[in-house]
């Protein structure tokens, strides 16, 4: 396997002429993102459709939009980002000058997930790159049309000194992680995870880790089901269910889950029509290791809605499994596909139960319109985020962290977390020489008198 370590040493040089640094060659970077994607929308969009059958709507909300905002953002803000922050000052240093200041940590590295491709790399190099960093960026193998759409278009349009494109799968990243870096960022499962952290932890490099899991749904009683269905349904059915925060599994009181299942029936045929498989805008399954696993998930399950499937096309219909027990295949692992679980509960109190019986989630979403119960909720869990009353969204506000907790993830990104994620906070603390005699109170001899205790 070939090895890197040149590739980062060289790198490593640039980053120490200072070249990242200047405000200058971070905003001309970030305009150059904006332009990639602008210029060459047509073709990211050709390759999500091959890799993933994305339609050209779901590419330019969840992928497109939100990387050029997160870009124009930063441009927008970087000289605020970029100033020294003042700090309150004690009486022995109200004559200094004492502050943080942001500084790009060096070569990062951002592995991404092949379920929104793009977003998973440019999002995380938007905010390497307004921090000051290098970067060094490793798609996901998976998603193969899209890693050679970066591959060959970032090289066009970004310093080739300083960013760079790796392409490959578990040999490449194996190398990859064997090197030195100054902050690693990895997108994907929580077992690869566990190697990234280990590869890092020679080196004492920090770590970003954007995980998955089972992120759940409560639905109350007394709240309008059609309105919660369409919003379920977007989250779950979105790039056939292969979402991060896509909501896992629904809790939802015994007597309204009838009257839920008809109105995701209706959510669903109204997106898709009632032949799934036709609609252009449902995705597949990314590859047939996938498609195995969630047909084993469905073994023995009697769907309420969808369930059907074809091999060669990879596609799995938006499935509905009502009255799943908590022991069920299903509620083991994280789904990441288009089957929807609904286990019923007697109240909200028991939905916390199990959600703090189980890992940490991503995400945890509630449907209510009772004070009381949201809060509650809220309060009593842990969650990367929490959203009430709608799903998936919250990772459009590049103003909110976006990340998880435990099992779900280390550290968080988006919007100027990004930023501050990939640099350090130095202390900075300028002092003057004079005022000497004040400061005589700290040398020794220490003596009663002078310490008045
Ligand atoms: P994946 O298979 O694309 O793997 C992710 C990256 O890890 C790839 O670049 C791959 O090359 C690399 N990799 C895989 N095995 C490796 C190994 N043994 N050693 C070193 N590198 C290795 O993606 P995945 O893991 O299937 O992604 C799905 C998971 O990611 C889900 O759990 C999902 O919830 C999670 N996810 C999280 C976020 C988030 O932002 N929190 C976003 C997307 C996906």
């Amino acid at each position: 396997m070939e090895s890197y370590g040149q590739m980062i040493t060289d790198m490593r040089s640039v980053f120490l002429s200072g070249k990242t640094k200047s405000e200058k060659w971070r905003s001309t970077q970030l305009r150059a993102i904006v332009n990639l994607i602008e210029e060459n929308a047509q073709k990211i969009c050709d390759a999500l459709q091959a890799d993933l059958h994305k339609h050209k709507g779901e590419v330019i909300i969840t992928e497109m939009e939100l990387c050029k905002n997160d870009a124009i953002n930063a441009i927008n803000h970087l000289s605020e980002w970029m100033k020294p922050e003042k700090v309150a000052k004690s009486m022995m240093f109200m004559m200094d000058n004492a502050c943080i200041q942001k500084e790009p940590l060096g070569v990062s590295l951002i592995i991404g997930a092949w379920n929104y491709p793009i977003q998973l790399i440019l999002l995380p190099m938007i905010g390497a790159i307004a921090a000051g960093n290098c970067c060094i960026l490793k798609p996901s193998e998976m998603s193969p049309k899209t890693a050679e759409f970066l591959h060959e278009y970032i090289p066009k349009y970004l310093d080739n000194d300083c960013i760079k494109v790796v392409l490959g799968g578990v040999p490449e990243t194996t190398a990859l992680l064997k090197e030195r870096f100054d902050i690693i960022l990895y997108t994907g499962n929580s077992m690869v995870a566990k190697i990234v952290m280990e590869a890092a932890s020679k080196f004492l490099t920090p770590v970003i880790l954007e995980l998955g899991g089972k992120s759940p749904v409560y639905i109350d009683r007394n709240i309008d089901l059609n309105v919660v269905a369409r919003r379920v349904s977007w989250g779950k059915f979105i790039n056939a269910g292969q979402t991060c925060v896509a909501p896992d599994y629904v809790m939802c009181p015994k007597e309204i889950q009838g009257e839920l299942v008809s109105c995701l029936k209706n959510a669903i045929d109204d997106f898709f029509t009632k032949d799934t498989k036709s609609s252009d805008s449902y995705g597949r399954i990314v590859n047939s290791r996938h498609f195995g696993r969630l047909q084993k998930l469905l073994e023995g399950t009697k769907p309420v809605i969808g369930g059907e499937s074809d091999e060669t096309e990879r596609f799995i219909a938006p499935t509905v499994i009502t009255d799943v027990q908590l022991s069920d295949k299903i509620m083991q692992e994280e789904i990441f596909g288009p089957i929807l679980p609904i286990v019923t509960v007697k109240d909200h109190n028991e939905a916390i139960e199990i959600i703090n019986s189980r890992e940490k989630p991503l995400a945890l979403y509630v449907f209510t319109t009772n004070k009381t119960v949201r809060e509650d909720i809220r309060q009593k869990t842990s969650s990367g985020a929490f959203l009430a009353n709608d799903t998936v969204v919250h990772g459009g506000l590049c103003s909110l962290p976006f990340g998880g907790v435990g099992n779900s993830g280390m550290g968080a990104y988006h919007g100027k977390h990004t930023f501050n994620a990939f640099s350090h906070s130095k202390a900075v603390l300028e002092k003057s020489l004079g005022m000497e005699s004040a400061m005589s109170l700290r040398y020794p001899p220490y003596t009663e008198a002078k310490l008045g205790w």
